[in-house]
């Protein structure tokens, strides 16, 4: 109900960004698609990147105008910073924050640089969130279907007293009105998402995965029939709560299993899993995570790249890459061919459609 009070509004406030100039650095995963969205909504769009980068010649195929970040940052009245969230502090400081002029409005994607003061914004700019809950592949997708992704928006800062109406016409030229806006704050939209990529989608699901199959594989079961069972068949049963919620979930799997599920389920994720969420929640709240990502970040990834490593090491690995080859249709993934789910990643395929949200 709220959501379509919102998207009715994002609807009237459309026309605020007609004849305003929007600058998107960066031609990712969400850069990609923001700037094709909006040029094909008739929005005046120029991607800004770094000379030599191998985006360009991608963005120039679209049809779009590119120039350096500081020429585009120069040019715009809106800058919206969609490189990865580990680059942006350096990028602004050195390529946006001159550039700006008072009322123009600084976008970002995700609150995280903002929300923990890597980046300081000047205080003559609006500073303004829209984040697309889904990949940047499938935002395009859906778009060009004539659908859209819901969004995330939010206002940090408003100085020309219009940054909520610009954040609105932004998500609605990016199609995110026709799926549904949520309002938030830059503080909740940063903190459920780490929180959620930390303990439920990648953090918790890998290591949901890797302790069954170890807990299966140290009992004597082959590692062969363990991958199976606990990384596998996870696709399968995730599609199906996507669908329809765990409700739509049980009703499609044996009762057999939906009987194990209550018995079973609480008992892996007791009270020290939930002690355990709540200690993860209060390590991003305080900034002490962020503070130990960032400190990683500025010298060169040192904890990032031992854990990276420890990862790919896990025997669960060359299982599954032995199994996948004999699966065509895993194998043509592999090898850079379409997901079919929103441009979710594979290990084998060097992704632009990374990230948790
Ligand atoms: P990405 O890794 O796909 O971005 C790559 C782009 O950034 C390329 O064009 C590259 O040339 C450019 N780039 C990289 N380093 C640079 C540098 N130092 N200077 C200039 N350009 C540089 O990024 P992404 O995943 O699209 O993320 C962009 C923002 O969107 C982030 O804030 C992220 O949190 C947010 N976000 C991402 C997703 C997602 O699914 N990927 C979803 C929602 C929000
Ligand atoms: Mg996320």
């Amino acid at each position: 109900m709220e959501r379509d009070t919102i998207s009715a509004e994002a609807e009237q406030a459309a026309p605020v960004l007609e004849g305003r100039r929007i600058a998107i650095v960066g031609y990712g995963s969400q850069g990609a698609a923001h700037a094709q969205n909006l040029r094909d909504s008739g929005m005046e769009v120029r991607v800004g990147l770094r000379p030599g980068s191998a985006s360009r010649a991608r963005a120039e195929a679209a049809g779009l105008e590119v120039s350096d970040v500081a020429d585009a940052a120069e040019w715009a009245d809106i800058v919206a910073v969609l490189i990865p969230d580990t680059a942006q502090p350096r990028v602004y400081r050195e390529s946006i924050a001159p550039h700006l002029r008072p009322g123009n409005t600084l976008l970002f994607a995700h609150g995280f640089n903002v929300h923990f003061g890597a980046i300081d914004p000047d205080p003559e700019v609006d500073v303004v969130l829209v984040a697309p809950k889904s990949p940047g592949p499938m935002l395009r997708r859906e778009y060009a279907l004539g659908n859209g992704v819901p969004a995330l928006v939010a206002v940090h800062q408003d100085v020309t007293g219009d940054a909520r109406r610009k954040t609105l016409a932004y998500a609605y030229h990016l199609g995110s009105a026709r799926a549904g806006l949520l309002e938030t704050t830059f503080a909740e939209e940063t903190e459920t998402d780490l929180f959620g990529e930390q303990a439920v989608l990648c953090g918790g699901l890998t290591s949901l995965i890797q302790a069954g199959f170890e807990t299966l594989v140290e009992a004597g079961y082959q590692p062969e029939v363990a991958y199976f069972e606990c990384l596998h068949e996870m696709k399968l049963i995730v599609d199906l709560a996507y669908q329809g919620g765990l409700s739509g979930m049980r009703a499609n799997v044996s009762d057999t299993a939906e009987f194990g599920d209550y018995v079973s389920g609480p008992r892996v994720i007791g009270e020290e899993s939930r002690k355990a969420m709540r200690e993860i929640l209060d390590e991003i709240r305080s900034g002490a995570f962020a503070r130990r990502w960032i400190h990683d970040s500025e010298n060169g990834n040192p904890e990032f790249s031992r854990f990276r490593e420890e990862g790919a090491r896990h025997i669960l690995e060359p299982v599954g890459l032995g199994l996948r080859r004999q699966m065509a249709w895993l194998a043509a993934d592999a090898a850079g061919g379409a997901s079919g789910n929103g441009g979710a990643p594979t290990p084998e395929a060097t992704s632009a459609a990374k990230g948790a949200s």
